[in-house]
């Protein structure tokens, strides 16, 4: 891995040059941060299940229409991904109410919204990543009307899809997090979905149970956080029996 030039390194992430131009190379650790950095750790195995998570989600998400930056998956850490500008904004879609509106709003935990909301906040570190109104996207240029159009409706035809994959393997989605890029091929701006999907960036409750099986196990010291990764991976269908041969606890181990 480090036979490439490393452009970023992020918390769960490391993004290297790509073999053409236009495309990088994204890489999938196993640290874990939450709280604003002030908790860190490591989920073992993490970076090899979202490789192949979010691989499987851009997938299908792009056969429903939705342009993703995604190109192909490398190896078990690594995807080939299109180069992009980022949109500095996490675009957050709440089914259920849990983590940060329940701490803002007082909110109980669990409670199902009429419907579902987006939030945005301003991607920036060192601010902890605040909650921001569309109106301080649009007079700061952090993105223009059209691309908020899109995003909102591409971000609202999202939740549908993959609130529709989770709950075919028995699993409710309760809020996630994605991210935008922009994706310049000669005069042509194209706006992507980017970064990843994943039990990082989602939270996923099992129907029924209520058993969460997301990065809020680690946050909230949980226990079982590895398997709850591996058993999103092998509900989705992702492990030896179908063929694909990466997520074995054998090879996470390896690796
Ligand atoms: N999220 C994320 N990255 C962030 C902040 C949030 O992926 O920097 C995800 C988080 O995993 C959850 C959703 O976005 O699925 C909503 O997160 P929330 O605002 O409740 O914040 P948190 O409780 O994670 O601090």
């Amino acid at each position: 891995m480090s036979r490439r030039k490393q452009i970023y390194e992020g918390k769960a992430k490391i993004l290297y040059e790509g073999p053409e131009p236009g495309t990088i190379v994204q890489y999938f650790k196993d640290d874990a941060t939450a709280f604003n950095n002030q908790k860190k750790g490591t989920i073992t195995g993490k970076g090899v299940l979202n490789n192949r998570i979010s691989e499987f989600l851009m997938l299908r998400l792009a056969e429903m229409g939705i342009p993703t930056h995604f190109l192909k998956r490398l190896n078990m850490r690594e995807q080939l991904v299109k180069a992009c500008e980022i949109v500095p904004i996490e675009v957050i879609v709440r089914n259920t109410a849990a983590g940060s509106i329940c701490k803002r709003l007082g909110i109980e935990e669990g409670q199902k919204l009429p419907r579902p909301i987006i939030e945005f906040c301003y991607k920036n570190d060192e601010l902890g990543d605040p909650l921001i109104a569309e109106e301080h996207i649009a007079v700061f240029n952090w993105a223009s009307p059209s691309e908020m159009d899109e995003i909102v409706n591409m971000t609202f035809r999202i939740n549908d899809i993959i609130s529709g994959i989770f709950a075919g393997i028995g699993l409710k989605l309760i809020d996630f997090k994605v991210e935008y890029g922009r994706h310049y091929q000669g005069e042509e701006v194209q706006l992507v979905l980017a970064d990843e999907i994943s039990p990082d960036s989602c939270r996923l409750w099992e129907f029924g149970t209520n058993r969460k099986l997301d990065k809020d196990r680690f946050r909230q010291d949980m226990g079982d956080v590895e398997e709850a990764y591996q058993e999103v991976a092998n509900r989705l269908g992702l492990t030896p029996k179908s063929g694909t041969g990466e997520v074995t606890k054998l090879e996470i181990i390896k690796s």
